[in-house]
């Protein structure tokens, strides 16, 4: 109605395809289910190409708008071999200069919904008096480790990854201290001193959204609501919203051969590899995981990159474009090989179109949490193979809490994981009876999901609307 549409809310997510997909997709609910006006604020400088491709999509809801934030004047010079986390925080600190002005050329909106790594936006905010909401687009337990983690840097000396025992985070599951989130695992980098910023500044929103519903963190969305330590560091609102994920997008030429490919192939017997917007294998790994695919002698889908022996996280300021010819990469006879079983995709595929699938049997994934997320949203079993960020948290919470992942086991001698190995595990999750029990837990989650997402009363939809609800209250009519 005209009158909601009075509403206006800006989304503002960090650089990075695994950012701007699940704000993206808020954005286009809160336009099109709850009827706000939205401005989707894109971070132009180093955007990707398949950030181009998805923000130019045409199948945006009417009344969601994509507003450029034009590149700085003057950005940080950073060295070739900088993190990509490290470099997505110089990117969004740099470009956010403009973030006032651009707000006040916006006729100030009535709240600003922001990414976790975008938190200048909290004193630009305050002084043009918009409330800012952030949007977590990590796990609930990722979360309540950010909120903590400013106590652990006072409270512990020495490095975390050093701890005897477990980092245990009041009321949630311990962590084990190989699986710490990348950034926290040497407190001397800039890196650390990127996530703690930030993540000590969590307390200043006027309530989190996060990406994950109450079914499937039920233990940790319970002890962030009774934080325990909330006389150190208070809680806002917390509102579980997810899974919120890739629904549609516009699909490449070399997508929809993809999607032709799988139109051809018995159901649930392919495996999907894809290894997020960054991942990358070193030159040894990769040849494994072909001759593992190889020996399996099951039926694949592999979006394939060039190696890199030195960044896991390379390709993540370059993904997109059909530019990558994997015959010069790939082991020699690997493609005539596999040619009846196998199809390979060039650095970026249809990802949620192929999950969603019938003939997708198994994941491949680096568990990043939009991937993870979009694994359960359409019931499919995952092989856990974590590379960077908090992926292996996620990796060991799948395989060993939920039971809808496997673990390839690393060969401590050489330091990575051998063919046999590798076609042990897809083996598994496509033939196997563990695969199948896998897929049932996987199933019983996609439903839970759908359930939590329906706007008959599900969970995630309800928390969204009473925060618009609140929002309507503010605008005069
Ligand atoms: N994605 C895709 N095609 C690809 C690789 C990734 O569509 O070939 C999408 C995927 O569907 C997910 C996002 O990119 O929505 C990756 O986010 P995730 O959190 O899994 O990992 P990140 O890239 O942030 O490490």
């Amino acid at each position: 109605s005209p009158q909601s549409a009075s509403l206006h809310v800006a989304v503002l997510p960090s650089p990075g395809m695994g950012h701007i997909i699940p704000l993206l997709n808020l954005a286009s609910r809160l336009a099109a289910d709850h009827g706000c006006h939205v401005s989707f604020l894109n971070i132009t400088a180093e955007a990707t190409a398949a950030q181009n491709q998805l923000l130019g999509s045409h199948d945006l809801p009417p009344t969601l708008h994509v507003i450029d934030i034009p590149p700085a004047d003057v950005s940080t010079q950073l060295a070739e071999d900088t993190p990509a986390f490290t470099r997505l925080c110089h990117i969004a600190e740099d470009n956010l200069v403009s973030l006032k002005s651009v707000l006040l050329d916006l006729g100030k909106p009535n709240a600003v919904i922001i990414d976790i790594f975008c938190t200048q936006a909290f004193e630009v905010c305050e002084e043009l008096s918009i409330p800012v909401y952030t949007f977590f687009t990590a796990s609930a337990a990722l979360f309540a480790f950010s909120l903590y983690l400013p106590i652990m840097d006072r409270e512990i000396d020495g490095e975390f990854v050093d701890l005897p025992e477990p980092v245990r985070v009041p009321g949630c599951s311990p962590i084990r201290t190989e699986d710490l989130i990348l950034q926290v695992t040497n407190r001397k980098m800039d890196e650390y001193k990127w996530y703690l910023h930030h993540s000590s500044r969590l307390p200043k929103a006027a309530g989190i959204f996060l990406n994950t519903w109450e079914d499937f963190e039920p233990v940790t969305v319970k002890a962030i609501r009774e934080n325990p330590f909330y006389h150190q560091i208070p809680t806002p609102p917390i509102y579980p919203i997810g899974p919120l994920t890739k629904e549609t997008e516009p699909i490449s030429e070399s997508g929809a051969k993809c999607l032709e490919w799988l139109d051809n192939q018995p159901p649930e017997s392919v495996l999907f590899v894809a290894l997020g917007s960054g991942g990358m294998l070193t030159t040894a790994q990769l040849a494994e995981v072909a001759w593992g695919l190889a020996l399996s002698g099951q039926r694949f889908v592999w979006v394939v990159r060039a190696p890199s022996d030195e960044d896991p996280t390379a390709s993540f300021f370059s993904v997109g474009g059909d530019v990558n010819d994997a015959k010069t990469f790939l082991p020699e006879g690997f493609v005539e090989r596999t040619k009846e079983v196998g199809h390979l995709v060039p650095s970026w595929a249809p990802q949620a179109a192929v999950l969603r699938h019938r003939s997708t049997g198994g994941f491949w994934s680096h568990c990043g949490w939009n991937s993870t997320l979009e694994s359960m949203s359409h019931g499919v079993p995952m092989i856990a193979w974590p590379l960077y960020a908090e992926q292996r948290m996620n990796a060991t919470v799948l395989a060993e809490e939920v039971g809808v992942a496997v673990k390839p086991a690393v060969d401590p001698g050489r330091g990575i994981v051998p063919r046999e190995e590798i076609k042990r595990v897809v083996r598994l999750v496509i033939e196997g009876k563990e695969g199948k029990a896998m897929r049932q837990k996987a199933r019983g989650l996609k439903e839970s999901a759908a359930k939590a997402l329906n706007g008959g009363g599900g969970s995630s939809f309800d928390s969204l609307s009473r925060v618009v609800k609140e929002w309507k209250g503010t605008v005069k009519a």
